[in-house]
């Protein structure tokens, strides 16, 4: 995969957001830089957040997205981390939002970078996955950006319908675990 910030040579960035001068280049991975003013102009790879989450038969707690980029597609709860929350913080809001249920324990599972295509930008992320214990299921509902929301079985599963490579990781290390 190709981690520039120009991502496939496509400069979506042109205008130097402090002079204003038409002189943004790309600098490496993850800044620009105005060749009048001298801003080095970062697009730092940002934190998410993803959570694995079982019920009391096996089955795995998955979404499907209703929303760009990849409306339609399976996808895990999550989202971005805000500035000032942690990780942990991040996880507990998202499953809330979107699925309307309340994580108990949360554990560290891994990371993943991904890239994530939004209005014709790539962001860069690193996407944390968690490990969530929930033991009230009666909340359970598709809620903010979430077309529904599936149980599904380990057989059930097939990476080919879910959204986003980081995903797909997770998911190929927790079912082989
Ligand atoms: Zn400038």
């Amino acid at each position: 995969m190709d981690w520039m910030i120009a991502y496939e040579n496509r400069n979506v960035f042109l205008y130097c957001p402090l002079c204003s001068a038409r002189a943004l280049k790309v600098h490496k991975k993850s800044a620009y830089v105005c060749t009048e003013c001298g801003l080095e102009f970062y697009l730092n790879t940002a934190a998410a957040v993803v959570a694995l989450i079982e019920d009391e038969e096996g089955r795995l707690l998955v979404t499907v997205r209703d929303h760009k980029p990849k409306e339609g597609m399976l996808d895990l709860p999550g989202g971005f981390v805000d500035p000032g929350e942690t990780a942990e913080e991040a996880v507990r809001r998202e499953i809330e939002e979107e699925v309307g249920l309340k994580a108990e324990q949360l554990e560290y599972f891994g990371s993943a970078p991904n890239r994530y295509l939004y209005k014709g930008v790539h962001y860069a992320t690193e996407d944390l996955a968690f490990v969530c214990r929930v033991s009230d299921w009666s909340g359970l509902k598709a809620r903010e950006e979430i077309r529904d929301v599936l149980r599904l079985k380990r057989e059930e599963i097939d990476l080919e319908r879910f959204a986003f490579d980081s995903v797909r990781h997770f998911l190929r290390l927790y079912l082989n675990r």
